[in-house]
């Protein structure tokens, strides 16, 4: 199921490239429950509101895909959990971007944990990236992101998949230079998530889908999940042996080659295979 978020915060489902407006279902599903505590609510009661929804075949009064605006299908997660350097060949390529910088990091993810991303920066699709500092460098990095369904902590690589409410594209936007990574990645606009949820169930092996980005009619990342250094089991396991990860937080799991800057008026086309692809406009802040 491609569960998505549209519009004034209204909830869909994503079929034939139209949009079935599920947001009573939601509301049903919400009514009386507790909105304490670090969970997105609708994340972590999609069990419920998955069976609720039942055959999708059957939802009536669909609007087209193309006339609503897409918003991150996460509204809240506690947290996004980002993966520096989470590919060889990109280990390489910002060996020499940051050959200038004064600030060394270890390239091997193992040493340098993961990271975090402010979650104010969070935005879908339709809303486009704001660049700020548009005379220093500003990247693009397109991402598998997963989203976390259950409270998960210290949890192992063997039973890790079953804590995925399912996953989505991630554009982890990055202004580079000398501050401190998380810094320079929190900027408003600068964690882009959509175009919309896919459910777990729908994508068995995620250590193997193959992702690409363009940058207007230029293709610039092409790669696949198989040549991640830290499989998403491992990830889970990773930054749960850290931090308690809750329903709705996010976990971008790095980016392969290719990364360049971007400017106002690109239009970066994201793509990953059993998702789907989305389109963000690059704007001035
Ligand atoms: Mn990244």
């Amino acid at each position: 199921m491609k569960i998505c978020r549209f519009n004034d915060d209204r909830l869909g489902i994503v079929q034939d490239n139209q949009v079935y407006d599920i947001t009573a279902i939601r509301d049903q599903v919400l009514r009386g429950q507790s909105t304490d505590g670090w969970a997105d609510p609708v994340i972590a009661h999609l069990p419920e509101l998955v069976k609720l929804i039942g055959d999708v075949r059957k939802l009536r009064d669909p609007v087209p895909l193309a006339s609503v605006r897409l918003l991150s299908p996460v509204k809240r997660p506690s947290k996004l959990v980002a993966a520096p350097t989470n590919y060889r060949a990109h280990i390489s390529e910002m060996q020499k971007v940051s050959a200038n910088n004064t600030v060394r990091r270890s390239p091997d993810i193992g040493e340098a944990g993961m990271f975090l991303k402010a979650t104010s920066a969070l935005i879908g699709p339709s809303e486009g990236i704001r660049l700020r500092f548009p005379e220093r460098r500003n990247d693009h990095e397109v991402e598998l992101a997963l989203v976390i369904g259950k409270t998960a902590n210290q949890v192992g690589q063997e039973n890790a998949l079953d804590y995925v409410a399912g996953y989505c594209i991630g554009l982890d936007i990055t202004l580079r230079g000398p501050e401190d990574r998380s810094f320079r990645k929190s900027i408003d606009t600068y964690a882009v998530l959509g175009p919309w949820l896919v459910t777990a169930d729908e994508i068995p092996d995620p250590d193997n889908l193959q992702l690409k980005l363009g940058v207007n009619n230029e293709l610039h990342q092409d790669a696949n999940t198989k040549d991640m250094v830290y499989s998403i089991r491992r990830l889970i396991e990773f930054s749960s042996a850290f931090y308690t990860l809750h329903p709705g937080d996010v976990i971008y799991t790095g980016t392969p080659s290719g990364v360049a800057p971007i400017r106002p008026g690109d239009t970066l086309i994201a793509e990953i295979e059993k998702i789907g692809r989305m389109e963000v406009a690059v704007k001035s802040a």
